[in-house]
């Protein structure tokens, strides 16, 4: 049986807690029951709460934009994965590029993030991806390796079924470009090694993230490589996210 799309919104820094339930009240409205797709979505901490009341009686799952590697302490501004259980989230986001670009993570700490999330039973997307000019350099299998080795260093057999990796070159995020078909396919195979490198015992879930809207979704999509996407700006725009779903639940897998 072919696996269910996956299909994550990352509101980023958008929808505060009254904007987040009044979005979240008008997504649950018009979504009924999905039968190819799995939509989850990434509000910003302090509107999980209006989210999740607003997306409960729906098929959504909510999830968080990222975790802390301790559980509690004295780490100002960050949110312990016990906290995120507390509110019933059932996922974070780890390692996304405007994370590691303006606020210094590195791939270990992503990889401490991961450890503690997966411990802790939440399910965690671990975002990689290499920028324009690793790309042009050629390296870019190198980046991803080097941002995946600490996570697989630290990921157990057992654990590695609840991690999704999410694709995201970074000259794509938010940039209205998209890399090509042949490049996503490529990248996407070459993630599927590293993982089938560890042994692990079953295929990864891999999303691809870059300027995804309901123009290019289905051709990514119809890729075997590709399990779904995970989508920033046209996340929050309900039209345009209604349609990525309405796509992801015609599409073929
Ligand atoms: C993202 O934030 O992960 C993302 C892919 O953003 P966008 O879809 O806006 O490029």
């Amino acid at each position: 049986m072919s696996r269910k799309h996956l299909l994550v919104g990352n509101w980023k820094m958008n929808l505060g807690p009254h904007q987040a339930r009044e979005f979240a009240s008008s997504l649950a409205a018009e979504i009924s029951a999905l039968k190819r797709t799995d939509v989850w979505v990434c509000p910003p901490m302090v509107s999980l709460a209006a989210a999740s009341e607003a997306l409960l009686s729906s098929p959504v799952l909510v999830g968080a934009q990222n975790v802390h590697w301790a559980k509690t302490g004295a780490f100002t501004g960050e949110t312990s994965p016990l906290f995120l259980k507390d509110l019933d989230v059932t996922f974070s986001l780890t390692g996304h590029s405007e994370r590691r670009t303006y606020f210094g993570e590195t791939s270990e700490t992503v990889a401490m993030r991961t450890e503690t999330a997966l411990a802790e039973g939440l399910k965690v997307i671990v975002c990689v991806g290499e920028t324009e000019t690793e790309r042009a350099n050629g390296t870019t299998d190198q980046v991803l390796g080097d941002q995946l080795a600490p996570v697989f260093a630290r990921l157990s057999a057992a654990l590695a079924p609840q991690v999704v990796i999410a694709y995201e070159p970074v000259w794509a995020i938010g940039t209205g470009k998209v890399a090509s078909i042949q490049d996503i396919a490529a990248t996407h195979k070459f993630i599927q090694q590293l993982w089938n490198a560890q042994g692990y015992d079953h295929q990864p879930t891999i999303l691809y993230g870059g300027s995804v809207n309901p123009q290019n979704f289905a051709e990514i999509l119809a890729l075997k490589e590709v399990s779904g996407a995970l989508v920033g700006g046209a996340s929050i725009k309900l039209d345009q996210w209604l349609e990525l779903i309405r796509i992801a639940e015609a599409t073929a897998e």
